[in-house]
């Protein structure tokens, strides 16, 4: 068994489903966060945390399509690099600067992306970085790379 998020979840602003999961199974999905059915261990800690009610077990009626929709976007194997305060927690998410500091996410940059290299993901997406001073240099850097 597994838990699953459905279409509740787009455009959430919380994230407190990631900061309780045992086993960091939540990755950025398409529009949501997604649960990869495999990782879940089934402890359910996630579900009471969610404010609009947007995880639920497999076992519930209706949950074949959010199963597959969770696996379809958990196993993607894409990379999305942001940037701030609003950029999600996610396995599959790298944050430049939760501060929103163009300093930081220029010293966060090479970093963030040798761990990207080292998990062989297949594409990188990238929410663009205020693309001013600093910003300018770091968006060309990340284009290359999603571009690779
Ligand atoms: S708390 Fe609920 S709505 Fe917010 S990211 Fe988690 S699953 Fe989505
Ligand atoms: S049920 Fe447990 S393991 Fe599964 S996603 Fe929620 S917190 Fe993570």
């Amino acid at each position: 068994m597994t838990y699953i998020v459905d279409e509740n979840c787009i455009k959430c602003k919380t994230m407190d489903c990631v900061e309780v999961c045992p086993v960091d199974c939540f990755y950025e999905g398409e529009n949501t966060l997604v649960i990869h059915p495999d990782e879940c261990i089934d402890c359910g800690v996630c579900e009471p945390e969610c404010p609009v009610d947007a995880i639920h077990p497999d076992s519930d009626d209706g949950m074949e399509k959010w199963v597959e929709m969770n696996r379809k976007y958990s196993e993607k194997n894409q990379a999305f690099v942001g940037f701030g305060k609003k950029f999600k927690l996610a396995k599959n998410n790298f944050n430049l600067s939760k501060n929103g500091s163009l300093k930081e996410a220029a010293n966060n940059l090479y970093k963030i992306m040798r761990k990207i290299k080292k998990r062989n993901f297949k594409s990188i997406a990238i929410a663009q970085i205020p693309n001013i001073g600093l910003g300018r240099a770091i968006n060309d850097r990340l284009i290359k790379a999603s571009n690779k």
